[in-house]
This record gives structure tokens, sequence and C-alpha cells, in this order.
């Protein structure tokens, strides 16, 4: 906290004193998303390479200054963040790019990438004496706030809409959550969930709203580039539904560069389904995000009125990058790509920006040399009946090698 100096609305500019209380801003209200600014020149006087040599928190609060919480018992929590960063041999070989990093959000300790904003409006709740944190989430908002929640004693309620995954689901019950299951999409869910924060007075865990949250969500970035010792890289690939995500990515390279830990900030690429993509749509057209069905197996980044869509919007357009879209078909390829070549198991969601980069490479968008990392933002375990159709390769024998043999020729095994 003591490095923030302040917020500016996304919509109207208008700026806000450190110490300003609401979430949004005062004249735009609900689409008037703040965006948290820092003092650089202060903070680079204590955060440099040398402030990480000898920082031995790892968790994503090693980065606790470079955001808007207050100093807390960190130990107290769940350990979110300093997933690994692993380098591809065998992708990379196949795609003919030499430097290739997959970025494993789904070892969080609720198997995504939220965690890292669950774990941020769990403190705030606490710094504000509530007792109680809501959301409306299309399943992993929800599932992390609820394990974080718990762990420091907190309650939640959840508001899901219709077609949430059963393992999100299970997730919300074992924690703990009081869960209600809303008939509707995503929309209907997000008001409903507003209305009873104004009437209950929870703590508000809505990411876009809140701008504390990708404040969070950013140190995935730091950690990536603090894995990668600072040095530079050409493109990150993120998959986007409400635009938090990938509104932090660029958040957290916009600092380290103001920070001078950086020399430069990479492409951003947003990955959105063809079922589903507003931010490509406004993007492509330079239009603004208009709504749009939610059909996607890819149902964390389902978003049919993204909430962040400045900060969305943003991240490609002042790195230079691009938005595109993949289809159901492709992200579920993908899927069984990253399972078989690097051992990572990722949701629909989580392997959508994987999806993007084999689109892209098709159409020569990447060359050989550059350096590219992605983020696999949450677990596929999570999710299990989306890859109902893959599980038919199974091989159905009986107790008998000579069966078995008929399937392994000449010793040898193949898929
Ligand atoms: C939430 C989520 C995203 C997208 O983040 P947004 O902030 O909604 O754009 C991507 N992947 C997974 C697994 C998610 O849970
Ligand atoms: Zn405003």
């Amino acid at each position: 906290m003591e490095y923030v100096s302040g917020y500016t609305c996304t919509i109207c500019n208008k700026k806000f004193e450190k110490n300003y209380q609401h979430l949004v801003c005062d004249e735009c209200h609900d689409i008037g998303i703040l965006d948290v600014n820092y003092d650089y020149q202060s903070m680079k006087k204590e955060i440099n390479k040398e402030y990480f040599k000898n920082n031995h928190n790892y968790s994503m609060f090693r980065y606790h200054k470079l955001m808007t919480i207050k100093n807390q018992n960190f130990n107290k929590m769940l350990k979110v963040g300093w997933t690994p960063l692993y380098k591809s041999y065998n992708l990379s070989k196949k795609l003919d790019i030499d430097n290739l990093y997959f970025k494993d959000e789904g070892l969080n300790p609720t198997a995504s990438l939220k965690d890292r904003a669950s774990a941020v409006a769990v403190l705030k709740a606490i710094e504000e004496g509530k007792d109680t944190i809501c959301c409306s989430s299309t399943g992993n908002a929800a599932s992390s706030l609820a394990g974080n929640a718990a762990k420091m004693g907190i309650k939640s309620v959840i508001f899901v809409p219709k077609r949430a995954p059963l393992g999100k689901l299970s997730q919300l019950v074992i924690y703990g959550s009081k869960v209600f299951k809303v008939d509707g999409d995503y929309k209907k869910t997000y008001e409903i969930s507003k209305e009873a924060i104004n009437k209950y007075k929870f703590y508000n865990r809505n990411a876009a709203i809140n701008p504390h949250l990708v404040e969070g969500k950013k140190t995935v970035i730091y950690e990536v580039m603090e894995q990668l010792n600072f040095e530079s890289l050409d493109y990150v690939f993120v998959s986007v539904g409400d635009g938090c995500t990938i509104g932090s990515v660029y958040k957290g390279l916009y600092d380290l560069f103001k920070l001078d830990l950086i020399k430069k900030i990479p492409k951003i690429v947003g990955v959105q389904s063809s079922g589903c993509s507003p931010f490509y749509n406004a993007w492509l057209n330079s239009e603004p995000l208009k709504e749009t069905e939610e059909n996607t197996i890819a149902d964390s980044i389902a978003v049919g009125i993204p909430r962040n869509p400045v900060k969305g919007l943003n991240a490609v357009l002042k790195t230079g990058g691009y938005y595109m879209t993949v289809t159901d078909d492709e992200i579920l390829d993908a899927m069984s790509i990253l399972g078989e070549n690097e051992g990572l198991f990722g949701e629909p969601a989580g392997v959508t920006a994987l999806s993007g980069l084999l689109k892209a490479k098709k159409l020569n968008k990447i060359t050989k040399t550059d350096k590219i990392a992605i983020i696999v933002t949450g677990n596929g375990l999570k999710d299990p009946k989306s890859i109902e159709s893959k599980v038919s390769k199974i091989h159905k024998i009986k107790n008998d090698i000579k069966e078995l043999q008929k399937h392994i020729k000449n010793n040898e095994v193949k898929k």
C-alpha cells in the first residue's frame, strides 16, 4: 500500500486519492472501473533485482509491496502463486520455436489463476472488517474465493450460472460456501450478486469492479519475468473472458518496465473462443464491445458482456499485440497437445491461449526465434466432462496377454 499514489477511472480519467474508499468511479458508477497508480520513482529505490534475491517468500506475496494490500501475516494463508514456469522441449521442437514456456496456474491451491485475485479479496475484506465475501462467477473465481476465504475463517456467498461444471461446484460445496445456482446466464448471475452485495454489505469479489484484484492477478506475469531472470520476452498468450487477466498481465509488465526491471514490454495476444468473442470483434472492427452469445465449452471465458473492456483492450493495443479466436474443436485439440507433449492438463479455458499460439504459428505470425510464454490458467480436472468424447479412445481388452499383443505390435507402444 505504501507506494500507491491514487486511482484513475478507466472511462473518464478522473483521478482519486490514495485513500478513496469506493471500488468504482463516483461519476461513472458501475462501468467506472479504476486503475491503481503507483509512485514508481519511490518504489524503484526499494524494488530492484537485489530486493528479489533477498526475498524468501515464495508465494504471490513476495510482491506485496507492488500491490494495494497492507502488510499482513501472509503465512496464515493458502500458498498462492510461485507456480512453475516450464520450458517446453517437445512441443517447441515440433513447432520449431526455440523458446516456449508454460506457466502452470493449475498448481495453485484451488487449481486456477483466480486464486491470485481471491487471496487479495480475502485480505481486503479483513482490512475492512468484513466477515463475508460475495461473488458471481462462471466457476473459478467462486471456487478460489471459497477456498481462500475458508482458510482465513471468512464466509463466502456465491452465485453461479446454470451451466457451471460439476468439478467447480463440488469445490464450493467442500469449501463450505453458501451457493446459489441462478436460473440463467452469467449476466443474470452477475446482476443478482450485485444486488445482494448492496443489500447485505458483503465484500465484493467481482473481479472487474474491484481494482485490487487485477493487482493480485498481475503477480502471474511478475513471476514469469522473474523466472526468466527478467530477460526479454516477445509474446505472452492469454485466454480472455472478462478481460481482467489480460489487463493484469499488461499492468504487471508495465510495472516492471517502469521499475527498469525489464527492457521492453512483450506483445500480448488475447485469445477467445469463436463462440464468444466480444473482445476479438471489438478489436477487429475498432468499435466498442457488443454483447455476444456465450456459446463455448471453455466455460471460464464464456463471458458475453465483459466487465473490464478498457483494460482488456488496452493490453493488446498498447503492446502491439492482437486478438484472435479459436473454435471449440481447436481448444479440445490443444488440451491433448499440451497433455501429450508437456504433461500438463489444462481446462478448456486454460489451454485456449495455447490453441491461439498453434493457430498463430500456422498463419506465420510467429517465427522460430520469438520467445513466448503461455499462461495455462486452470487445471483440467475441474471439468473432465469437456473431454468425454476423447475417453472413447481407451482400448477395451480382456485379461488376456494375446489380446494385448494385438494392440502392442512389435513390442512398440503407439497411441
Ligand atoms: C477467469 C479465467 C480466465 C479469463 O480471465 P478473465 O479475467 O475473465 O478474462 C481464463 N482462464 C481461466 C481458467 C479462468 O478461470
Ligand atoms: Zn469515471
